[in-house]
């Protein structure tokens, strides 16, 4: 899948949301994070690995979406360690494009903030502490994931 498939995809994706009557500034649902539920999503998919992480649920429906839309369709032996370690990294790259939208929205509402006169944070949509939270979580996880299967791709 290219970049303009991926593009096409979630505006379809999106599409879908709205035709649900879901009124969301992105897959992503933020504006639901702070009364979401967590849920465990499995990075790679079960199958294909046991790193596994608390997200909201808004979150964890947009990676389940891409897992099963965008990436490559699965291959003849998922015990592959190089299958494994692709799926993964896949899995972390979404997640990191799911961060790095959250740190532009967060960015830009300071600064629409700052330009209303504000000069501390107050309400605002979601909580900044729940997303430290989040990736230390994640970073704890992914360390220990990298270092399992370097070693199993190694062998
Ligand atoms: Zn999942």
């Amino acid at each position: 899948m290219d970049d303009h498939d991926r593009f096409m995809c979630r505006q379809r994706a999106q599409r879908r949301a709205q035709q649900k009557g879901q009124k969301l500034d992105s897959l992503w649902g933020f504006e639901n994070w702070d009364c979401d539920g967590r849920e465990g999503h499995h990075i790679s998919r079960k199958k294909y690995g046991d790193a596994l992480i608390a997200i909201p649920v808004s979150m964890h429906r947009e990676l389940t979406r891409r897992q099963l839309e965008e990436h490559a369709t699965e291959g003849p032996d998922d015990s592959n360690p190089l299958e494994r370690l692709g799926r993964f990294l896949l899995g972390l790259t979404d997640i990191v494009e799911c961060l790095a939208d959250f740190l532009r929205r967060v960015g830009n509402a300071l600064i629409a903030a700052a330009r209303r006169g504000q000069r501390k944070l107050c309400e605002s949509d979601y909580s900044l502490t729940q997303l430290l939270a989040f990736m230390g979580a994640l970073h704890k996880c992914l360390g220990a994931t990298l270092a399992t299967l370097a070693h199993e791709i190694g062998e």
